[in-house]
């Protein structure tokens, strides 16, 4: 008998309704004679609002307590999904993740998976119940205190559970039917992929682009375990397959770029007048790591008098205060003369696996920016992508620009 996961978030389970037609989904794989483990989101919203409530309750709350207020949402969902499917006739129950248990990491709010014991999920389908297991959360071992993955990590749960139970495949299943070539709410013209390598899906994921968490992704590669994203909204009895995210060799028709991504999640910091000497990069660098801090794009500026110069390098919004803060208590100790900063930007990147055989792809991307009067503070490229960073209020004309420039704008039926 096969095996399959299929994971459903948060706008897939925003109400009873919703559940109820996940319940539709899940019940037809059933029926096909698959054995079925759910992962299951929050409501949408319900995790935005429970880490308001910790935040509200003090801001220097305990890290531990900010993952036993947040796992809850996915407590709800598991529960009243596996009544659902009771409902309709199916043997279910719901998991917590201290009860699969899925073991994590103590890095609370951030965890990571170090193992998953299936075998209570495998006695399960041997009963021929669904499993329905709440995503997002798993315990630490040493301390049994509950743990959760970071913002949109029910999907790093559905690849781990599936790798776990040797799933012959997972299904995450969300509000849009695939994996588009952009994201689709801002750019209408964005083509679903029917398929995207796992390498260039990373690269979508880690530069901005919501539908998968990074960490999935890299389970899903590291496994092998074949992923689709599809639709929830689509007809239970005749939904489509969606996108699938395989290995490059399983790629037929490759475009150059594949995909553009942009990640608002930026800030800039720029030293003025630093003393241009051997070892003054490691006096930035060194306390911001030590604090924790880290640092994605850097650019330092040629000397013109070889006296001084000035190094630019950007972080998440996050860590942008503390960031600043840091530096301009060793300003005197670093010796530069002026720190300017601005959350005002966003990071646009352009991947694909062609770019590897294909010269001067980013420079097109330069020179057609530059057409539109769109200013590039800082660049970075590598072996299948390449990101600018510009002010944000030209997001939506870079990356729409960018779509078009490399052929990926759907062509009206
Ligand atoms: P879920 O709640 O199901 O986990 P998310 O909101 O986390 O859903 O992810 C789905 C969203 O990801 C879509 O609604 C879409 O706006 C966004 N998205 C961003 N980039 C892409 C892309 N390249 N293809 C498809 N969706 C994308
Ligand atoms: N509910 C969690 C979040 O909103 C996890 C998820 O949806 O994947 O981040
Ligand atoms: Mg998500």
């Amino acid at each position: 008998m096969s095996r399959l996961v299929m994971k459903f978030g948060g706008t897939s389970v925003a109400d009873l309704d919703r559940i109820r037609n996940v319940a539709l989904h899940v019940k037809r794989e059933r029926d096909s004679g698959h054995e079925v483990a759910v992962v299951v989101s929050a409501m949408s919203g319900k995790t935005n609002e429970l880490v308001a409530w910790v935040k509200d309750a003090s801001a220097l709350y305990d890290p531990r307590e900010y993952d036993a207020v947040v796992a809850s949402g996915e407590q709800v969902t598991a529960g009243l999904l596996a009544i659902a499917l009771q409902r309709l006739g199916l043997a279910a129950r719901s998991w917590q993740g201290w009860q699969v248990p899925v073991q994590t990491s103590d890095a609370h709010g951030v965890a990571r998976i170090e193992a998953i014991e299936a075998s209570g999920i495998e006695e399960g389908f041997r009963r021929g119940e669904v499993a329905v297991v709440a995503g997002f959360q798993g315990v630490h071992a040493g301390t049994g205190r509950i743990a959760t993955l970071g913002r949109g990590g029910s999907d790093t749960s559905a690849v781990a559970v599936a790798a776990a139970i040797r799933a012959d495949r997972c299904d995450i299943y969300t509000d849009v039917d695939g994996v588009y070539t952009t994201d689709p709410r801002v750019v209408p013209k964005a083509r679903r992929l029917e398929r995207i390598a796992f390498e260039e899906m990373l690269e979508m994921a880690s530069l901005g682009a919501k539908v998968l968490q990074v960490r999935s992704v890299e389970l899903a590669m590291v496994h092998g375990v074949p992923t689709f994203v599809r639709s929830s909204f689509d007809d239970p009895a005749a939904p489509r397959p969606g996108t699938l995210i395989c290995g490059e060799e399983d790629i037929v028709e490759s475009q150059v770029v594949t995909g553009i991504a942009f990640s608002r999640d930026e800030a800039q910091v720029t030293l003025r007048r630093l003393k241009d000497a051997p070892g003054i990069a490691a006096s930035v660098f060194i306390p911001l790591a030590e604090a924790g801090i880290n640092v994605d794009m850097i650019i330092q500026v040629a000397s013109g008098d070889n006296r001084h110069t000035d190094m630019t390098f950007t972080t998440t919004t996050a860590d942008f205060e503390r960031a600043c803060a840091l530096l301009t208590d060793k300003k005197a100790a670093i010796g530069f003369e002026t720190l300017e900063g601005s959350t005002d930007v966003v990071k646009v990147s352009a991947i694909g696996v062609g770019m590897r055989s294909h010269a001067g792809v980013a420079a097109q991307a330069f020179q057609a920016l530059s057409d539109k009067g769109i200013n590039i503070r800082a660049i970075t490229t590598s072996e299948i992508k390449f990101s600018v960073l510009i002010d944000a209020a030209y997001t939506e004309l870079a990356v729409r620009t960018l779509h078009t420039l490399y052929g990926l704008d759907r062509v009206a039926a």
